[in-house]
């Protein structure tokens, strides 16, 4: 039997198997939007071609998929044109964000997340050559400042964004059981622009955009960007419980995100041994020990990821921010 629209759809976005991805796209599309976006790329003009529909008709259908999240458009000296959801990470994102999801929608992807997602990632794992996020060390605890680099400095980024948007947390929106802020998701430049073409996220200014990422750091969330030296579309502002990437490596041992370039290091002789950052890190990566002068903590390099959420809230000071990769570990 030959596969219909949405197991075509699935297979696009290389899910052939999943029953629950097809699921998902039939939950976004009847079936002549669903022979639209397997029609797709192209202008509304070729695609309603192609699917035997006016011009008019399908582009008001392809309008709609873009604000559901599972086409994306770009403006070219020919017209829009319109393309499907590259892979199952970007209809996740997108379509999670599509302001009137039926809850049953993001259920599915609940069960979408917990079920296929762990073995599908650790599969992308082994293909990327590098892991497409990168850790970002939080705002206060790097002192040798000059080290920092324009893209690993969260301030340096927000300053310099063309344009800012937050939207809700995708992972927490689906999940929620951290009970940690939502609505801290920033979207910059382009990525921006889609947010609020789509009318998914509300437009912020560098004020707001540096207040949310305070609140982030005091709710003990990580940031986390693209793993790129040049550009970044977010600064993602990741949970412990609910993030489908950052668990992965706590939880099933392999990464879709690299470490920042700093370790956490801990001062012996200024640690009273009050476990604050053992509690703060979500990485396991801090352990106390039995020391002869008393309880101490120190850090295991292989598991910390920099991100520093342990130095803000070392009640001793005990704890810095070392530089231990070079400028060349982020990718250009
Ligand atoms: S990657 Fe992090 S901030 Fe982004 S949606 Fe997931 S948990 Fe939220
Ligand atoms: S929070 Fe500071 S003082 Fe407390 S155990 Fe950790 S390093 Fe030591
Ligand atoms: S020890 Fe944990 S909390 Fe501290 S920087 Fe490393 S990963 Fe972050």
């Amino acid at each position: 039997m030959s596969p219909n629209l949405y197991e075509q759809l699935a297979e696009r976005i290389f899910c052939k198997e999943s029953a629950r991805v097809c699921e998902l796209f039939r939950m976004v599309a009847d079936e002549k939007q669903a022979a639209l976006m397997l029609a797709a790329p192209g202008t509304a003009a070729e695609l309603a071609e192609q699917v035997g529909c006016s011009a008019a008709e399908a582009e008001a259908n392809l309008e709609t998929l873009f604000h559901r999240g599972v086409i994306f458009k770009s403006h070219k000296p020919d017209g829009m044109r319109y393309r499907l959801c590259r892979d199952i990470a970007q209809f996740h994102d997108a379509s999670i964000l599509w302001p009137e999801a039926p809850r049953e929608f993001l259920e599915l992807w609940k069960l979408y997340t917990q079920v296929e997602w762990p073995e599908y990632a650790k599969m992308i794992s082994q293909i990327l050559p590098k892991p497409f996020a990168r850790v970002v060390t939080v705002q206060q605890p790097v002192d040798a400042r000059s080290r920092i680099l324009g893209y690993e400095d969260v301030e340096d980024i927000v300053m310099k964004a063309t344009s800012l948007a937050v939207v809700n947390c995708t992972c927490r929106l689906v999940d929620g059981k951290c009970g940690k802020p939502v609505e801290v998701c920033l979207q910059i430049g382009k990525g921006a622009k889609y947010t609020l073409e789509r009318g998914t996220g509300r437009e912020v200014n560098q004020e707001e955009a540096m207040e949310i990422i305070r609140r982030s750091e005091e709710a003990g969330l990580v940031h986390v960007v693209m793993n790129k030296s040049d550009d970044s579309h977010f600064i993602c502002n990741c949970c412990e419980d609910c993030c489908i990437t950052l668990g992965l490596a706590a939880k099933f041992g392999f990464v879709l995100c690299d470490p920042s370039r700093f370790q956490a290091v801990v001062d012996k002789d200024k640690c009273s041994g009050c476990g604050t950052c053992a509690d703060r890190c979500f990485f396991a990566a801090i352990g106390i020990s039995d020391e002869e002068a008393g309880n101490v903590s120190s850090v295991a390099a292989d598991k910390c990821m920099g991100c520093g959420l342990c130095v803000v809230t070392c009640p001793e000071e005990a704890i810095s921010m070392v530089e231990v990769r070079k400028k060349d570990f982020i990718p250009s």
